[in-house]
C-alpha cells in the first residue's frame, strides 16, 4: 500500500528535538538508531502509521551536516513508502526524473530506500522506501 511514511526532519540534538512531541504525545516511544553509511542517528517517533524521523549527523561529512550549515534546522525530507521501489525508480528515471540513488540502498529499521533529486520534485527531498519482507 501507499502511504506517507514519515518526514525527515534534520537537527542538532536529536534529545531536544524530540522534547517538545514527548511534552504533548504523553505515551510516545521514540526509537533510537544509528545509519552508519549515511552518519547519522536517527530518532523515530511513530504517528499512527506514519513517524517523525529526526537526523543528527554523527560525522562533519555526513548529509545531515551539509544541509544543517546550508539551510539550518528544519524539514530535511519526505518518505513516501512503495509496494515495488525497484518500478517506482524504473517508472521515474524513464520519464526523465532525476534520482539520487538509480538503485535502493539500505536505510533506518532496514527498509529498502532511494532519494529523488528536489529538482525533479519542486523542490522537496522526495525519499522512496519498501518494507523488507
Ligand atoms: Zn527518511
Amino acid at each position: 500500500m501507499n502511504k506517507l511514511n514519515h518526514i525527515g526532519i534534520a537537527v542538532n540534538d536529536l534529545k531536544k528535538a524530540t522534547d517538545v512531541y514527548k511534552t504533548f504525545l504523553k505515551d510516545v516511544e521514540i526509537e533510537y538508531e544509528e545509519v552508519a553509511s549515511q552518519k547519522v542517528k536517527v530518532a523515530i517517533l511513530p504517528l499512527g502509521e506514519s513517524s517523525l524521523e529526526f537526523l543528527e549527523p554523527t560525522q562533519d561529512d555526513s548529509p545531515i551536516a551539509k544541509f544543517l550549515q546550508k539551510r539550518g534546522q528544519g524539514i530535511h525530507h519526505m518518505c513516501i513508502e512503495v509496494d515495488d521501489i525497484e518500478e517506482a525508480l524504473k517508472s521515474l528515471e524513464e520519464n526523465g526524473y532525476r534520482l539520487i540513488d538509480k538503485k535502493p540502498r539500505e536505510g533506518a529499521m532496514g527498509m529498502k530506500v532511494a532519494f529523488i533529486h528536489p529538482k525533479s520534485t519542486d523542490g522537496v527531498l522526495l525519499e522512496l522506501s519498501q518494507k523488507v519482507e
